[in-house]
């Protein structure tokens, strides 16, 4: 049993458990309460009982005295077949005798020893040998007293001498007032106690549900997910733990998705950046194969620049995968920029020449020291400045400028092109995104050299970002933390 319900749901064991603990406090409550109440009962007719003892000790002495014996004493006691004697001679000045108020109140209107069961008592009378003498419950009769009896019983003493003792107990019958009343006691508690029993096991089972309704929800969506479909959410209501964990899922969720549509959009944008060179050394080389031009150096230089530009796109999409996978090997030294934006300068100045774009370069504070990976750096610089000439027109310049401002490194390169339009700057640093598709594949561009420069320079703990004023070219900057020897 307790492993099935430890096996089953999560309500079902939240229910059984509020249940366990509603039945445990309840027959807890029943136990004391009728431990309580039969204690106080039993202290009140002990005491009850001394009482009417005590009562009933002068009128026996009185007795004892006028009669000589005992002979007839039941006749006072219970009464033959009627009202015993002492209540027919003494009832209208029971007050004279010491009954008080509360004593009357609990004389049933009853006659004989039906009076003394009646009220849940046994008067024993036994003479000073201890024979017992009278017993309303007729037991003892003519028996001596037991000598527990003698530690509870009075004396009855006539001119100082005991003549006899009264014992008035208790009769511990299932049916007195007493156990009647306890049980009457108990029976209430019991109905109350299962009655709230009941309706806190309801409250239980709906709290329970409450509390378990949205795990079940996100179990559901959790498997959902699991199936691929990643556009399920949960409701998430109040502010409790369950609502976080609901807003978290719902999150997670949202970033599954996205990553989703991203791959796809990568896998397309991978797809269509491959068909386009191998499209040209197709149709190249069908060209070729069919005469329809001559295999000169010149008609297969194109099938040759397509290959480099696959080549390049492949590298490219490796070193941004193993970046993104933080698997990118890099080398941690100082490095002195200025030097990296000489080399890069240097390196740029032929295919400038060849555009009649003019390269200039400004480096203050030199030596400009950042740590980091030489080779990569230099490659930022190189993407930047290949963009910059690709864009910049026949006479037109490019600058680059380097500095250090406030424990950072700044370089910047600035084209006179026609530099980028409002809209598109949040875009340019996206993989394969192009402001002119056509136009910059045609000019060699893998449109991943921006991307590529963002995540380097990110990897070097920077930041690259791209303005581009009215009536001034592009401007890219990229700054780097400066490192102190
Ligand atoms: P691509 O290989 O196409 O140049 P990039 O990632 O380097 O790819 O650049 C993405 C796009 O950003 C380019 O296609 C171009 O539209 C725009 N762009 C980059 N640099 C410049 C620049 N200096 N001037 C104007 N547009 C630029």
């Amino acid at each position: 049993m307790l492993r099935r319900i430890w096996g089953a749901s999560l309500w079902v064991k939240l229910t059984a458990a509020f249940a366990f603990v509603v039945v445990v406090g309840a027959l807890g409550v029943v136990v004391l309460i009728s431990l309580i109440t039969s204690r106080e009962f039993e202290i009140y007719v002990t005491r009850d009982s001394a009482r009417w003892a005590q009562w009933l000790a002068p009128q026996l002495a009185t007795y004892y005295a006028s009669n000589g014996s005992w002979d007839g004493v039941d006749a006072l006691v219970i009464g033959a077949g009627g009202m015993p004697m002492m209540m027919q001679h003494s009832s209208p000045s029971m007050n004279h005798m010491g009954m008080d108020r509360e004593m009357m109140g609990q004389m049933p209107m009853m006659r004989g020893e039906d009076m003394w069961t009646g009220m849940g008592l046994r008067v024993i009378v036994a003479d000073k040998n201890g024979i017992v003498r009278l017993d309303t419950s007729g037991e003892l009769m003519g028996q001596s007293l037991p000598h527990s009896g003698y530690d509870q019983a009075t004396p009855i003493n006539v001119n100082g001498q005991t003549v006899g003792f009264v014992l008035v107990a208790p009769l511990g019958t299932s049916n007195t007032p007493e156990t009647l009343f306890l049980h009457s006691v108990t029976r209430a508690v019991l109905l109350v106690a299962l009655g709230m029993g009941l309706v806190s096991l309801v409250m239980a089972a709906f709290i329970a549900r409450q509390i378990t309704a949205p795990l079940s929800r996100l179990a559901k969506a959790a498997y959902e997910v699991a199936r691929g479909n990643l556009s399920v959410r949960v409701p998430v209501q109040g502010e409790d733990d369950l609502a976080r964990v609901s807003l978290a899922f719902n999150r997670m969720a949202v970033s599954l998705e996205r990553q989703h549509q991203l791959r796809r959009q990568l896998m397309n944008d991978i797809a269509h950046e491959l068909r386009t060179p191998l499209s040209v050394i197709q149709a190249q080389t069908e060209a070729l194969i069919d005469g329809v031009f001559p295999p000169t150096p010149d008609n297969i230089e194109p099938i040759y620049q397509q290959t480099l530009l696959l080549r390049r796109l492949v590298n490219d999409l490796r070193e941004l995968a193993l970046a993104e996978a933080g698997e990118l090997q890099m080398s941690w030294e100082p490095v002195d920029l200025a030097e990296i934006i000489l080399r890069a300068v240097k390196g740029m100045q032929s295919s400038a020449e060849n555009k009649g774009v003019d390269i200039e370069y400004e480096l203050r504070d030199t030596p400009l020291w950042v740590q980091g990976d030489a080779q990569r750096l230099e490659q930022v610089l190189l993407n930047l400045l290949s963009n910059a000439v690709r864009y910049t027109p026949k006479g037109g310049t490019v600058k680059v400028r380097g500095w250090k401002q406030g424990g950072q490194v700044y370089c910047q390169v600035e084209d006179s092109g026609p530099g980028i339009r409002p809209e598109d700057i949040p875009h340019v640093f996206e993989r394969f995104w192009r402001a002119d598709r056509s136009r910059s594949r045609e000019t060699g561009g893998t449109g991943l050299g921006l991307a590529i420069a963002r995540k380097w320079v990110e990897a070097h703990r920077g930041r690259i970002w791209v303005e581009s004023p009215p009536s001034r070219g592009a401007i890219f900057t990229f700054v780097l933390p400066e490192h102190t020897r």
